[in-house]
């Protein structure tokens, strides 16, 4: 304890009260938790607060219920033997001879709020004020100041400077649609909340803040996730006169000291992969390190197969250890997962003490039966299973069953960060014929590379770079362009024409002219990184207020139509009434 916990009301809190205080006559402040009577003439009473609970032992009768909220005087004293309780922090010792002052009265709760009895989670959203009393929330968003706190001391420390931008603010291109704000004094003209302050901070570069940062509010208007809300929270960091690596390192710094605050343990030095060697052994972007089975590559050893089924560019296979126990319908679980992932099937071997089994083990040459025995060391009782396709298809179909197959819960240790590198500039090429940026439009492609933006954009690597943790995106970042040729450039590669860029981003690459320095920089959720070293699934426990999947605030009624004369003022038609 850093600070003086007394106040006014109080001497300490409930979970505080130790045999050293023994003799003290204190006050504590917080909820009755429950209530029993002992006798005609002794009322115990569980008080609590988000430290803990104490016992309180009351002469006579008082009239409180549970959570009403209490100021309980008494004499710190040692249980008598016996009534001990291990379980509980303040075991050892109770509040004796105690006067009760109710400071405010509660209605019965619509759930308890001390067992750890599974609420539903709409009654939770509902009433999240009271969830927010119960431990495993006070648990959660406390971790996640911790969190906060250590990401803000990290980066003062490396010499960065905290600035706030704007929320109301113009569209920016980072692929998702944006929340619109009406304008009232300019009607008909909209602000847009913004995605993230991508524009803000590269401009504060141009500003000569050569080291920035911001735990910043991020909005998009997006379906939600278990891992995406409308709103969450980056700590959000751009540098100048940095290279790629300078920033993963101030990056990994500031993760590993927020890891270190809240486990106790410093993680390990983070690997760095590039984006085509993640893709090849794990099939995806965000490999998650936590366990084995690596994708093997068959492919040379299909070359010239006679198995039309297995006939393609590519073809990668997928070792499950112990798989050759899977049933039928488990194996057509699989293939039904790869299908709708887009492979056009999924081959299986059971991996045998006489060879392989599988509808297709007798169409194998030898040699390629060899090749699936061999693949990723296997051992008798084990599966493979093969998808050949497109080489990146035949990755990501093989990536996801990995998943499925073997990843712990997100949240379960040890937690395996990665820094993936080299991403290629564009993802592809959009229902116009525009090429699709993979990070942002703002993203310097590697050096060497941009020779070839114009003749061969999608063979173009960006400097771009992402955080992995167990599977999950933590965040991205990239080398801007800091040049205006370079930017319009790609604008033009984006199908974005000079008339455009300038009524969107006249201003940035107005700013570019005037001495933009080389940048660089990053941004990771905060409620991602929070959720994960908390050990849940999903961002909505680390959030004070989060939507639901549909988008709704359950406590506030949110979204929720304005009045007649709000839409006047903003000139916004009345909605048509609903049919
Ligand atoms: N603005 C980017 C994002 O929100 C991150 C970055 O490039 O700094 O994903």
């Amino acid at each position: 304890m850093t600070h003086d916990e007394a106040t006014s009301l109080r001497d300490l809190q409930c979970g505080h009260l130790t045999r050293g205080d023994e003799g003290r006559r204190v006050s504590v402040c917080g909820w009755v938790a429950k209530r029993r009577e002992h006798g005609e003439h002794l009322v115990f009473l569980d008080v609590r607060d988000w430290t803990g609970v104490v016992q309180a032992v009351v002469p006579g009768s008082v009239d409180v219920r549970a959570e009403y909220v209490v100021r309980v005087t008494g004499t710190v004293s040692a249980r008598p033997a016996g009534t001990v309780n291990e379980r509980l922090a303040t075991g050892q010792v109770e509040l004796t001879d105690c006067e009760v002052e109710v400071l405010n009265a509660a209605e019965a709760p619509p759930f308890p709020l001390d067992e750890r009895t599974e609420i539903d989670e709409a009654v939770r959203l509902r009433f999240r004020y009271l969830d927010l009393r119960r431990e495993p929330m006070q648990r959660s968003l406390r971790t996640r100041a911790l969190i906060n706190r250590t990401l803000r001391a990290s980066l003062d420390a490396q010499g960065f400077c905290e600035i706030e931008t704007p929320l109301l603010w113009a569209p920016t291109p980072e692929g998702a649609r944006e929340f619109v704000v009406p304008s009232r004094l300019h009607p008909g003209e909209f602000y847009v909340l913004p995605q993230s302050p991508q524009i803000a901070k590269q401009l504060l570069m141009v500003g000569g803040f050569d080291r920035y940062y911001q735990i910043a509010r991020c909005l998009r208007d997006e379906d939600l996730r278990a891992d995406r809300q409308f709103e969450f929270t980056q700590l959000d960091v751009e540098a100048s006169f940095v290279t790629q690596d300078d920033v993963m390192g101030f990056v990994s710094r500031a993760v590993a000291a927020a890891a270190q605050a809240v486990t106790g343990e410093a993680p390990e030095a983070i690997a760095t992969m590039s984006w085509a060697e993640a893709l090849e052994r794990f099939g995806t972007d965000k490999p998650d390190l936590r366990f084995a089975m690596e994708l093997g590559d068959l492919t040379a050893a299909f070359a010239g197969t006679g198995v039309a089924a297995l006939a393609a560019p590519c073809v990668k296979g997928l070792r499950v250890p112990g798989g050759a126990a899977f049933a039928r319908s488990r194996l057509d679980a699989l293939t039904e997962q790869a299908r709708a992932l887009g492979a056009k099937g999924l081959a299986w071997f059971k991996v045998g003490e006489g060879g392989l089994e599988s509808p297709l083990a007798r169409h194998l040459s030898p040699a390629e039966a060899a090749a699936i025995a061999a693949l990723d060391a296997p051992a008798p009782g084990d599966l493979v299973l093969v998808v050949a396709d497109e080489h990146d298809l035949a990755c990501r179909v093989l990536g996801a069953l990995r998943v499925t197959l073997g990843a712990p819960p997100v949240g379960e240790g040890p937690y395996r960060y990665a820094w993936i590198t080299e991403f290629p500039m564009f993802e592809g090429v959009d229902e116009d014929g525009n090429l699709v940026a993979a990070h942002h439009p703002f993203t310097m492609p590697v050096a060497e590379d941009l020779e070839r933006l114009e003749s061969d954009p999608l063979s173009v690597r960006s400097q771009a770079y992402d955080l992995v943790l167990n599977g999950w995106e933590l965040g991205s970042g990239s080398v801007r362009i800091h040049r205006a040729d370079i930017q319009s450039r790609v604008f033009r590669a984006l199908g974005i024409g000079e008339e455009e860029a300038a009524a969107r981003f006249g201003f940035l690459l107005g700013a570019f002219r005037y001495g933009a320095p080389p940048h660089a920089g990053f941004a990771f959720g905060i409620d991602r990184l929070s959720a994960i070293l908390v050990g849940e699934e999903n961002i909505r426990e680390v959030i004070a207020f989060p939507k639901t999947q549909s988008g709704t605030d359950l406590m506030t009624g949110a979204p929720k139509a304005i009045t007649a004369r709000q839409l006047r003022e903003l000139r916004l038609p009345a909605p048509a009434p609903r049919g």
